[in-house]
């Protein structure tokens, strides 16, 4: 499943995932399944965030399948899905350790014997969640024990689940290194495509592109200053005690971006010789001494976001999206699918 939230399910990266073999998608936002059921992409939809009980008809509405971890909200699911008359496929999910969502294996039994009997809401796949809350690494053990709670499960429903949905970008590497366990049906992965990093170690996935999304933000101030603050030293706005490198007189800018834009420790300058000093809400402090070429008020500069920075650039209303299509971005001769200007 390609997972669209690091994006607010953008339509064209949606597109580019199914395009790309994604047999479905997946989001955690009900407003991003609507977005991509109204955008006409005709496909599974997943709900990733387990249900509110106070919107469980929206649901209905708009994802065929959700993840599941309470009894109460799958009862309701059912309530609804009858009352539609339309099927919603359930994937519980079991905590195994990373304590976020999921039933407790221990509980599992009892759990599943609660929701048997429901027709229109059905359990149609069991799940896990990894490196997500508790950083749990999804390691051989874990998924060999996801697939002995999915035969146990299987005994006590009855019939066979379709659908095991082992983890996120975390358990791409497995799959990378053939060591995924068989009987695994299901990744859910949003970084991994996105960002082409696996996201245990951020280490990049061959023959993916790093860069496919740029954040850029233009310079409003360049001024060279000390490189200490010059006063008693309080609080910085964020109600940190800041600290200082003494390197001198330096060459520094200020960007037309902050922390309502981005997250600024997710940036990575995309030219040599430019340092992330600090930001506040709308200003960022940049080192460009080692800059070597000429900078003027006004010229943009250029970063790679990690997840973090991506989420919080696309969620943020001060942020304008611009897609950029191959051939006209022949500034670095690589591939971008997107890009973000303040
Ligand atoms: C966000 C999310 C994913 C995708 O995670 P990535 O690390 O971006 O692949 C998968 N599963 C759940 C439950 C999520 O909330």
């Amino acid at each position: 499943m390609g997972v669209t939230k690091g994006l607010m399910a953008l339509p064209e990266v949606a597109l580019a995932m199914l395009q790309g073999g994604a047999k479905g998608l997946a989001d955690s936002r009900l407003e991003n399944l609507r977005r991509l059921k109204e955008g006409g992409l005709r496909t599974t939809r997943l709900l990733l965030r387990v249900p509110r009980l106070s919107r469980v008809t929206e649901v209905v509405e708009l994802a065929d399948l959700s993840l599941n971890s309470e009894v109460a909200v799958i009862k309701a699911l059912d309530q609804v899905s009858q009352s539609r008359k339309r099927k919603h496929g359930v994937i519980l999910m079991v905590d195994l350790g990373d304590l976020r969502e999921g039933v407790w294996p221990d509980d599992l039994g009892s759990v599943l014997k609660e929701i048997k009997q429901l027709r229109w809401a059905q359990v149609v796949g069991l799940g896990a969640n990894f490196a997500c809350y508790g950083g749990v690494l999804p390691t051989p053990d874990k998924m060999e024990r996801l697939l002995s709670l999915k035969k146990e499960a299987e005994k006590i429903l009855d019939r066979p689940i379709p659908i095991l949905s082992a983890g996120n970008s975390s358990s791409l590497s497995f799959l990378l290194r053939r060591q995924i366990p068989f009987g695994l049906t299901q990744l859910r992965v949003g970084e991994g495509i996105l960002l082409g990093r696996e996201s245990t170690r951020r280490e990049p996935i061959p023959s993916t592109f790093q860069d496919a999304f740029v954040v850029v933000a233009e310079v409003i101030e360049l001024k060279r200053k000390p490189s200490i603050p010059v006063g008693e030293i309080g609080l910085d706005a964020f109600g940190r005690t800041p600290q200082f490198e003494d390197r001198g007189l330096r060459k520094r800018a200020i960007l037309a971006i902050g922390r309502q834009d981005v997250v600024p420790e997710g940036l990575l300058p995309l030219d040599r010789g430019v340092r992330i000093l600090g930001a506040s809400s709308d200003h960022m402090v940049i080192d460009v001494t080692d800059l070597n070429r000429s900078l003027a008020v006004g010229d943009e500069l250029s970063f790679l976001p990690n997840y973090a920075a991506l989420l919080a650039a696309v969620t943020s209303p001060y942020v304008s999206e611009v897609i950029v299509g191959e051939k006209e971005e022949g500034r670095r001769n690589q591939k971008v699918a997107a890009s973000f200007t303040m």
